[in-house]
């Protein structure tokens, strides 16, 4: 039986040392070898972020020594919008599998030795034999019985720990990543992910100005709501807002939670004037909900939004004065009256 692992990649003798070191570390200091002290540590050894590098030895210097939230703090400074970091130890959990594979290799060579031997047993069982040569086939087919179950065993073994052990990184390090990316109150996008999304597409829509656009909303007066109902049904009001943009949204936007009570949503490839209704809509939508409280159907009145909607003009842009020119339109909508839907093409109340 050959088992193939050339397709998971070309053999890699310095990932798989790397690999070794982390889990021979791990092990040594008691650290949980859970994806994030993994991804950590796998970049330590791997000396290719510097800093890192640094503030590990510094951490490792200390009489505290390392502890999972350290690892928490430098995965996410320096992994997790790194992506290069994080294919790194996919990289390297792909080549333990490709160890794993090998190991799998030899152990089914072994066994395929240990059947012919018992098949060679059983041939020379068919002839006449003396006592003596009896007693001798006898015992190797014994010996040879337990070897193969031993290995079998072992092979059971190898198998089932270090593959879920793999699965289990890999599913921890995409969850990992994907948390990052989230806000907890209302489960939009969070501002993590607004940048990554800005820079990708800013990027992307350099020769196409006037098609990516920013819509930049905050809740009126939500200081007073908050100060008349409490902070909880503030949160509720959070994400109600956010459950509601949700529901209307399209596939060209990409939501956020800006920061409080501040979302973003970006607008791919709609001329303005359709952002513009689609920033009405929401508008109209929330003034029309009759807010009650869950816990005693108190009603809350109703809640409004500002918005305001800024243009990317292309290779000449920065991200930074996109962002300013949505926020200046939204204080626009702010100084006129609030409720309404201003752009950076206005500057006026009228
Ligand atoms: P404006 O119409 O000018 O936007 O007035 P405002 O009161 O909404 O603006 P301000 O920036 O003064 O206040 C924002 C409030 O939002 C204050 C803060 O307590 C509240 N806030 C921010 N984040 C949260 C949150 O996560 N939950 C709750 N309940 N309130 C929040
Ligand atoms: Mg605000
Ligand atoms: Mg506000």
């Amino acid at each position: 039986m050959a088992i193939h692992y050339d397709a998971l990649g070309d053999k890699n003798p310095r990932a798989e040392r790397i690999f070794e070191q982390v889990v021979e570390a791990l092990r040594e200091r008691d650290i949980t070898p859970n994806a994030l002290n993994f991804a950590v540590w796998y970049a330590y050894f791997n000396g290719n972020i510097p800093a890192l590098k640094a503030e590990m030895d510094t951490i490792l210097a200390d009489d505290y020594g390392y502890q999972d939230r350290y690892g928490r703090e430098l995965f996410d400074k320096y992994l997790l919008a790194e992506d290069s970091a994080l294919a790194d130890l996919d990289r390297a959990l792909r080549h333990l599998m490709q160890s794993l594979a090998r190991r799998i290799e030899q152990l089914a060579r072994r066994m395929e030795k240990q059947t012919q031997t018992l098949s060679e047993a059983s041939e020379q069982l068919a002839q006449p034999l003396d006592q003596e040569r009896l007693n001798e086939i006898t015992q190797t087919v014994l010996n040879t019985a337990e070897e193969l179950k031993q290995d079998t065993e072992q092979f059971e073994r190898t198998i089932l720990s270090s593959a879920d052990e793999i699965k289990r990184l890999r599913k921890e390090l995409l969850q990992a990543r994907m948390e990052s990316m989230r806000d907890e109150l209302t489960g939009l996008l969070n501002r993590r992910a607004f940048n990554e999304t800005m820079a990708e597409l800013t990027v992307a829509y350099e020769d196409r100005p006037d098609r990516l656009h920013l819509i930049m909303t905050d809740i009126d007066h939500f200081k007073k709501f908050n100060d008349t109902f409490g902070h909880l049904t503030g949160d509720s009001v959070l994400r109600y807002f956010a459950k509601l943009m949700l529901k209307t949204q399209r596939e060209n936007e990409v939501i956020c939670r800006y920061g409080g009570e501040e979302f973003a949503i970006i607008v791919k490839d709609d001329p303005l004037e359709r952002v513009k209704e689609r920033a009405e809509e929401l508008r109209h939508k929330l003034t029309q909900a009759q807010l009650k409280r869950k816990t005693d159907a108190k009603h809350l009145g109703t809640i409004t939004a500002s918005f305001g909607i800024g243009q990317f003009h292309g290779s000449d842009d920065t991200i930074e004065a996109f962002i300013e020119r949505a926020d200046k339109a939204l204080y626009l909508a702010k100084k006129c009256g609030r409720n309404q839907v201003r752009t950076e093409f206005e500057d006026s109340c009228d």
